[in-house]
């Protein structure tokens, strides 16, 4: 007997999670130092992070002895403060994926379904599998959620309906109207779970308005991060937004002192810091701009993004990625989320950009 055969099958199944590939085991394999290594696999932020959460943590790193509030009091104040919910509407989490895990722990059992979308975020089936429940995939519509679609695969059994808006990897938007409507159109039994990863990329004019529908939808779950725009992704740490019973069930499988202190600490000040929010905002949107012209110039199609990031059909995924990752360029492969002629890049600074594009073109034999 193998030590494999001791895990049960659903445990057995999980495809791992493959993440971008990190900068030191790059420089390494290419005798580079890394600093001549541009990652542009993970959707961090360019800019680097907050400065106010960088001064905060320097003034919290003789804390480090004493276990972090397991509340989280003074961060979900700081949430509070800025959205239209209470501390009792709030989970914490280690990242959303931690959150994102809260919610299959506490709403799922081995008997239950969950549904999402084809190419939606590779965390909802390997929380979903993790439980032992069945996921249901529904198949995408021009790369992006197909809302009528997730909401007729529901089943009697099915507890939790993943939508990410914007989706990763495809960077599809869905007004949130329609957002709004598929959500009251589900049936009492299932929980919605909105992840808004990359809602701060977002222009004013699709702000999210959900934190405001808690008090009707009780069968409501939001996800947000400060791993991306607020640039904390090292960190970790994020939270879900629920009507309070929903996250009392979730805090009930929370690990106590889940959210460490230095990102409690730097997530407070991060919350509060709009002008590093903006730029980040600025940034992103003329390097969109700038990669998209890119591809045209290459005659490349791509989705259309709405987050900090866009995946670019390149025929031969595989071969472009080895010959970027040759030059010290690091994207995504997509290939696992079922875009096999797809890598996805995250958005950079512009001259980031500028050498990934002239890369991306010497790959092609453009160059
Ligand atoms: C990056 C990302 C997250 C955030 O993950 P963290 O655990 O908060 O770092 C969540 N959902 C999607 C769709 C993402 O792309």
């Amino acid at each position: 007997m193998s030590p494999r055969d001791l895990a049960p099958a659903h445990v057995r199944e999980i495809a791992p999670y493959v993440p971008g590939k990190p900068v030191a085991e790059t420089a390494r394999e290419l005798g580079l130092a890394e600093a001549d290594i541009l990652k542009l696999a993970s959707n961090e932020n360019p800019l680097g992070s907050s400065p106010r959460a960088i001064e905060a943590l320097r003034g919290a790193l003789g804390e480090l002895a004493w276990y972090p509030d397991g509340s989280g009091h003074d961060l979900k104040l700081a949430i509070a403060a800025r959205l239209p919910v209470d501390p009792a509407n709030i989970v914490l989490g280690n990242g959303s994926n931690d959150v994102l895990e809260l919610v299959a722990r506490a709403f799922l059992t081995p008997g239950d379904s969950a549904v999402y979308s084809q190419h939606a975020f590779m965390v909802y089936p390997l929380v979903v599998k993790a439980i032992g429940a069945r996921g249901i995939e529904v198949p995408a519509r021009d790369y992006g959620h197909d809302l009528a679609a997730l909401a007729a695969a529901v089943r009697p059994d099915t507890r939790l309906v993943f939508v990410a808006n914007p989706n990763n990897p495809t960077g599809t938007f869905l007004p949130w109207e329609a957002i709004g409507e598929f959500v009251a159109g589900l049936p009492d039994h299932v929980l919605a779970v909105i992840d808004e990863a990359y809602g701060e990329y977002l222009p004013d004019a699709r702000r999210s308005p959900t934190p405001g529908w808690l008090g009707r939808f009780p069968n409501l779950v939001i996800t947000r991060t400060l791993s991306k725009a607020y640039g904390l992704a090292g960190l970790r740490v994020g939270f879900g937004l629920a009507h309070p019973e929903v996250a009392e069930l979730m805090n009930r499988v929370r690990q106590p002192f889940n959210v460490n202190h230095l990102a409690m600490v730097a997530a407070c000040a991060a919350l509060g810091d709009e002008a590093f929010i903006a730029e980040s905002r600025r940034v992103n949107a003329s390097g969109l701009g700038q990669l998209e012209a890119g591809f045209a110039r290459l005659g490349l199609d791509f989705i259309p993004s709405a987050g900090n990031f866009v995946s670019v059909r390149v025929g031969d995924a595989a071969r472009v990625y080895d010959s970027l990752l040759r030059e010290g360029v690091i994207v995504r492969p997509v290939a696992g989320y079922g875009m096999p002629e797809h890598l996805r890049v995250t958005v950079g600074t512009a001259p980031q950009n500028e050498r990934f594009l002239a890369a991306l073109a010497r790959a092609l034999g453009r160059g």
